[in-house]
């Protein structure tokens, strides 16, 4: 059998860091990763190249931007397609990736590590190692593999800081595993709707996360510097109801002036559910902000800057919202459309 055709796609982290006086850097390229891992060659053909080398705390919308242009310009070229990044923002680029590329036939795998992979101790050849497994099968859409895990793009968190154990799959199933250089696969991607690119994104999209006690003044602040905000309220959600300002009324006003404003719970698994207690079913019946029910808060805000890039329409950003895209939401309530 013919072998794969795979890109890696080198964007900097932990993976291709070295140290250097002021602490770990990027520094080497999808290339010299490869060097480090010559029994890749094996499962599949491999070419490189390398976007930028960056610590992925600089990462943001306009890179996404950037990895899925180099998808899309190669798309027929490929089978599969590797993209080692680092791991604190890959969440937020697996999911960004996950709109500005859907329905992908052929496998998108982000991968990375908590060890460079020039430490005699490290978790950067097995994660690049089941990547490409994963990029050389016929699983398909955007995923991220750590650990042996493999990750829908829109349900991956980094939730250890240090440990190679560091993303889990929230409100899903991981979709497969890759033990001992055995892939597993779980859960397919049963979709033959065309695979479509986007290339534009609204990247202003604030996250404001609730602490007791916060001021109504800073929800103020985000709205007005923001197209959409994205409240992290406690429990299954809801908004304060403090002497000191109205949080609904600010809200309002927001809305009011065209803003779009998505609930959600700072509560890692099972989601919010506005409706249950006053605190958030006034708001829910009587405004219309979003809920992100058991989406995860990087997906979240990747869907808005996906879909605020296309339309400012209220009841078209919420029809997208709500419609499902790659098993990003499981489950939700329509949407009052007196609210519209
Ligand atoms: N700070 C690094 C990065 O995100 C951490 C890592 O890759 O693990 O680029």
């Amino acid at each position: 059998m013919e072998k794969k055709r795979i890109l890696l796609i080198g964007t900097g982290g932990t993976i291709a860091s070295e140290m250097g006086d002021n602490g770990l850097a990027p520094e080497l390229t999808s290339g010299q990763l490869l060097r480090y891992v010559p029994g890749i060659s094996g499962i599949c053909e491999i070419e490189c190249i390398q976007l930028f080398s960056l610590d992925s705390t600089n990462i943001r919308p306009e890179h996404w931007l950037r990895i899925a242009k180099a998808i899309q310009e190669r798309y027929g070229q490929y089978d599969g397609f590797v993209v080692s990044h680092g791991t604190d923002t890959m969440a937020y680029t697996a999911a960004g990736l996950s709109y500005l590329i859907q329905n992908s036939l052929k496998p998108i795998v982000f991968t990375g590590a908590q060890k460079p992979i020039g430490y005699e101790t490290t978790d950067s050849k097995q994660n690049l190692r089941d990547a490409f497994l994963v990029a050389a099968s016929d699983m398909s859409g955007v995923m991220l593999v750590f650990n042996g895990k493999i990750i829908m793009g829109t349900r991956a968190r980094k939730t250890h800081s240090k440990s190679f154990e560091a993303f889990s799959s929230i409100n899903y199933p991981i979709v497969g595993m890759v033990q001992d250089g055995r892939l597993i696969p779980y859960i397919r991607a049963e979709s033959d709707a065309p695979t479509r690119f986007y290339e534009t994104l609204d990247s202003k999209v604030a996250l404001l996360k609730l602490a007791p006690g916060i001021e109504c003044g800073v929800l103020e602040y985000l709205l007005g510097c923001s197209s959409a905000l994205v409240i992290e309220s406690f429990g299954v959600g809801g908004l304060p109801v403090y002497e000191t300002g109205s949080f609904y009324e600010t809200v309002k006003r927001g809305l009011d002036a065209g803003k779009t404003v998505v609930l959600t719970t700072q509560v890692e698994n099972e989601g919010s559910d506005l409706s249950v207690y006053h605190v958030g079913n006034r708001i829910k019946r009587n405004l219309p902000i979003l809920e992100a029910y058991d989406m995860t808060t990087e997906a979240v805000i990747a869907k808005l800057m996906w879909i605020l890039g296309q339309t400012a329409d209220r009841a078209k950003v919420a029809e997208l919202f709500y419609t499902p895209i790659a098993c990003d939401i499981l489950y939700h309530r329509k949407w009052p459309s007196s609210l519209l």
